[in-house]
């Protein structure tokens, strides 16, 4: 039996939906943002290659799995990030998902 992503509730069987409410998913996605933003790794990223780096485009990546459109990625990540790193990791994140041939 299927539940409720946010309280476990649950659904009313053959449900496509992962939440009971519209304010379960609301919370949900708000917890989920909490986790993220605590997650990136704010010392500088030290160029090219390096783990923080990867570590952060992996952050963006499952941003974009979780269903975070672009503009929302972009508005937290520039909390602290430049833009220009910030674009970077979205246009990374983008085409390793595409290779993984996921869509969004
Ligand atoms: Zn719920």
């Amino acid at each position: 039996m299927k539940k409720c992503k946010n309280c476990g509730k649950q659904l009313t069987s053959g449900s496509r939906l992962d939440f009971y409410s519209k304010e379960c998913m609301k919370q949900y996605r708000e917890n989920k943002l909490k986790i993220l933003q605590r997650s990136f790794l704010t010392q500088f990223d030290k160029g090219f290659g390096s783990s923080r780096r990867q570590h952060n485009i992996q952050v963006v990546k499952n941003m974009l799995e979780e269903g975070y459109s672009e503009e929302q990625i972009i508005k937290i990540a520039s909390v602290y990030f430049r833009k220009q790193t910030v674009f970077e990791y979205l246009e990374i994140a983008k085409s390793l998902l595409e290779i993984e041939g996921e869509k969004l």
